[in-house]
């Protein structure tokens, strides 16, 4: 058996397919929603699940949870969030994050294990069989460090992870199972925290994302925050008493603004009391709060139109957009969804469970017990490795279906270079100063040739889960190296979409930036040939031409240390012009030089 497993940041849920019906494992108190939350008691042992939702106010310095947030992640990566979350961290040099409780401290994989731990203990239970196979899902956003932290997380667990899922792929593969269709999908994801949004291209059973974006920083808690702000300037004018000022009365009042939420999405009307002293009672109607929250909710409307464009797709091209996520349950919400894509929303799954079902789908398709169904997946940011002058060669495209493998010949740029660096990198930009570095490896024992001789051939290979290997290898001489790009931390969320949105802003800049760059490589490397060349080509032309091409020479290199690149490409090639002839001269020079003391009949 393999099991699917949404293991999510407030909760997680494990299932399985029980004669093709989904069918997901009950925890403690008969809910399958178990949550991520850890208790280190101090003498009773840890607690998982349902079974240590209390320590979380009752044990708050034993208690961890959220750590979905901070795998695959460093320090100062997620400085924001440990200011708000209530656990010691251990401040090491080293990246990797530890949470410490009492004299111990664990990683975010190690605790991410425990909850997989448990998930699976909950399915042997009910099946009296060994579960050590699983399918678990991951946001689409989540980068290659988080994808293998997530892996390792289930690696510890006992778990062998056979395939990491995209959370709106699954969901997609969940409909699927009762609706095969042809089409377009939206798979709209407003979870508490985070909005996801991806674009899948359906036929005859088989998935393929087209495009994916969202926002890490927009979710049910937004919402919860608009409402508390406004019911406190409702407090404020009718008893003079602002609630914010107090913090205990702060988070009643995040805590009351939820309940209203909730509660305004199957109402119209609530009539709310704000228990404190002096009690006040308020008629609040859904309309209200959809004033409040509409301008946090539009926050979606953006990734979306950017994702159809990545699609290249039109709204009218979308034939089904599914919801995803609790905050989907708000009616402001479904009304944006059914606006952006032009159909009613589709939220017949529970969207709670939908990711989870859709790994137990997935699962299935894996041992086989589905067939006819193929998921491909994407990366959603491009790979690639610095060339000469900082440039980035771009080998895999963002939005590329994986698993992928793609290559690019080099070559080296100095006489007799024994060893060339690789550095990958990832993002849209055209400069690596402005991308994220990924690995830095070296290929070594290279035969000392003259530059442009050796044939660097430069793979990458991403495979299902989205995990990149790249390998070198010098084709004269088959010497080899590779690497698989494990960082040591990875990429905040908000960096990939800053990364994405930079890479839409400055486009034209960067393309300019790299024309320059690539015009003073160009330029550099034809003085040099020329200086070589004169060295012997001098002696075969007239003194004229000699001064001509000398000229040249001169006026190129003061245009190459510029920043005029059209003036440095007329000099290029005006001095290619000027050469043209030397060039011939020495070429059949070579001719003789190479035939001689052959007959011309050896010649092939
Ligand atoms: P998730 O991360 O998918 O579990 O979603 C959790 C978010 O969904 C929280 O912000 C909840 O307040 C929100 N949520 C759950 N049920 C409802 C509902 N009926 N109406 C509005 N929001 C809801």
């Amino acid at each position: 058996m393999i099991v699917g497993i949404d293991l999510g940041t407030t909760n997680s849920l494990i299932g399985t397919l029980e004669k093709g019906r989904p069918k997901l494992f009950k925890g403690e108190d008969g809910s399958p929603l178990i949550p991520s939350i850890i208790e280190f008691h101090e003498t009773e042992g840890t607690r998982v699940g349902i079974l240590a939702k209390k320590a979380q106010t009752e044990n708050i310095s034993r208690t961890i949870y959220s750590a979905k947030r901070f795998m695959g992640r460093g320090l100062s990566d997620v400085t924001q969030w440990i200011k708000l979350l209530p656990f010691d961290f251990s401040h090491s040099t080293e990246q990797l994050i530890r949470f410490t409780v009492g004299s111990k401290s664990y990683t975010p994989m190690e605790i991410g294990s425990l909850v997989l731990k448990k998930l699976k203990t909950l399915a042997e239970k009910e099946t009296g069989q060994i579960v050590d196979k699983a399918v678990i899902t991951v946001p689409a956003y989540f980068n290659d460090a988080q994808r293998q932290a997530t892996k390792f997380a289930g690696e510890l667990a006992g778990l062998e992870v056979v395939r990491i899922v995209n959370e709106p792929t699954a969901a997609c593969l969940a409909y699927g199972l009762q609706k095969k269709t042809f089409g377009n999908i939206a798979v709209f994801d407003l979870g508490g925290g985070t909005f996801d949004i991806s674009i899948l291209r359906v036929a005859d059973g088989v998935f393929e994302v087209l495009a994916t974006n969202g926002n890490t920083a927009l979710g049910g808690d937004d919402l919860d925050h608009a409402i508390a702000e406004k019911i406190a300037e409702k407090i404020l004018s009718a008893t003079g008493i602002d609630p914010l000022l107090e913090k205990s009365s702060q988070a009643i009042l995040i805590h009351e603004a939820e309940k209203l939420k909730r509660q305004l999405s199957e109402s119209e009307m609530v009539t709310w009391t704000w228990a404190d002293s002096p009690s006040i009672t308020f008629n609040i109607t859904r309309t209200e709060i959809e004033n409040w929250i509409r301008p946090i909710v539009e926050r979606a409307k953006e990734p979306c139109l950017q994702c159809l464009k990545d699609a290249n797709l039109k709204p009218n091209q979308i034939t089904d957009a599914i919801l995803v996520g609790g905050s989907t349950r708000v009616p402001l919400v479904k009304k944006l969804v059914q606006e952006l894509f032009l159909r009613e929303p589709i939220a017949t799954i529970n969207p709670d469970e939908v990711v989870a079902i859709g790994a137990a789908v997935q699962a299935n398709i894996l041992n086989g017990q589905i067939s006819g169904m193929l998921l491909l997946d994407v990366i959603p940011l491009s790979l690639g490795i610095e060339t000469m002058g900082g440039v980035v060669g771009k080998i895999i495209h963002r939005n590329s279906t994986i698993p992928i493998s793609a290559s690019e010949t080099y070559s080296t740029y100095v006489d007799g270079q024994v060893s060339v660096d690789i550095h990958v990198v990832q993002g849209e930009r055209e400069l690596v100063k402005d991308n994220r570095s990924l690995s830095r490896f070296q290929l070594k024992g290279l035969p000392p040739l003259p530059a442009g001789i050796p044939k660097i051939e430069v793979e990458f290979i991403v495979d299902a889960n989205g995990i990149l290997n790249v390998k070198a290898t010098e084709l004269r001489t088959a010497t080899c190296a590779s690497v698989c790009v494990n960082p040591s931390y990875g990429l905040t969320d908000t960096e990939v979409e800053k990364m994405l949105f930079d890479s839409f802003e400055n486009a034209e800049a960067d393309f300019e930036d790299r024309f320059l760059i690539e015009s003073k490589i160009e330029a550099d490397s034809l003085i040099r040939a020329t200086q070589k060349a004169l060295l012997t080509g001098q002696a075969l032309v007239d003194s004229n031409e000699t001064l001509q091409i000398e000229k040249s020479l001169m006026k190129l290199q003061e245009a190459s240390s510029g920043k005029d690149r059209k003036l440095i490409k007329a000099h290029i090639d005006e001095l290619t012009e000027n050469t043209k002839h030397m060039a011939e001269l020495l070429l059949n020079q070579a001719v003789r030089e190479a035939l001689k003391g052959k007959n011309l009949g050896d010649t092939p």
